[in-house]
């Protein structure tokens, strides 16, 4: 359900699909990337991120949960 527009036509886009044209990730570490699946409403163009795996959750957790930068890009 979109919360702008109440529509139900919600478009669910994994992580790394090539329909964006590039790789949606937040850098979790070095090595491991972190997958965002996107949720776009194909009524009024509202788009959300979410990161679904919980493992990449607590990955993100434990590495930016100190951080009062708030940045996780750095
Ligand atoms: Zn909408």
């Amino acid at each position: 359900m979109c919360p702008k527009c109440d529509s139900s036509d919600i478009i669910r886009i994994k992580g790394g699909s090539t329909w964006t044209g590039y790789q949606n990730f937040i850098r979790g570490s070095a090595i491991k990337m972190v997958l965002v699946t996107r949720y776009l409403c194909g009524n009024c163009g509202f788009s959300e991120e979410w990161v679904e795996d919980p493992k990449g959750l607590e990955l993100l957790r434990k590495k930016y949960g100190n951080d009062t930068t708030g940045n996780p890009y750095v």
